[in-house]
């Protein structure tokens, strides 16, 4: 069974990273997570875009803003869940990530302002995608291709209205509700 994953993502600023957020949510989404909790300014733009996506393609995927993100991460560690901090400064993720348990939720936490300090020791895992400073997106599908075993597939994605079909040279695209396809 795929891990039940919650991506967490901190401050964000609603001017400045609304596409880069919007951009995380889907990645989190494509690659197999269950939940994304943003953090820092709500913005109803980056839930609405999720939502719709979700609702086109498919899967059980939801979103929702938490004003407070420490509280929200210290009350997932009450419950049991475990703590991924995506960070440069960390442990490096090809011989961490295999060691994660994944028999229960894990939140996954990237950053976007300055991270608070705690974060590094509230995560049971503070891993690194390199050394190197890059962007939260490649650093999440890296790590979730880890973790997840690969790209999730179509079958976690059920209820799809829109559903795509792979070509060498086009674009396919099977619609449910209109039962057609178009190119
Ligand atoms: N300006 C922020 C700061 O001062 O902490 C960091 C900005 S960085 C573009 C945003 C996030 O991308 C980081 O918080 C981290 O989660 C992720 N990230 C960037 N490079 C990474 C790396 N080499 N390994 C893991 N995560 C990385």
């Amino acid at each position: 069974m795929r891990p039940d994953v919650t991506v967490v993502r901190l401050g964000h600023r609603q001017q400045r990273d609304k596409r880069i957020t919007s951009h995380l949510g889907l990645t989190a989404r494509a690659m197999g997570a269950n939940n994304f909790v943003l953090c820092g300014d709500e913005d109803q733009g980056v839930l609405d875009t999720l939502s719709d996506v979700t609702d086109n393609f498919g899967g059980d995927f939801s979103s929702e803003h938490h004003a407070k993100p420490m509280g929200f991460l210290r009350h997932f560690t009450k419950q049991g869940g475990r703590i991924v901090h995506l960070t440069m400064y960390g442990e490096p993720h090809d011989t961490v990530t295999s060691t994660i348990p994944t028999d229960g939720p894990i939140a996954v936490v990237v950053g976007g302002a300055k991270v608070p300090g705690e974060i590094y020791k509230l995560a049971d895992y503070n891993i690194a995608i390199g050394h190197q400073p890059h962007s939260e997106v490649a650093a999440l599908a890296l790590f979730m291709s880890e973790l997840m075993g690969g790209v999730a597939g179509p079958e976690q994605f059920p209820g799809a209205r829109l559903e795509i079909q792979s070509h060498p040279s086009g674009k396919v695209v099977i619609d449910r509700d209109e039962d057609s396809e178009s190119s």
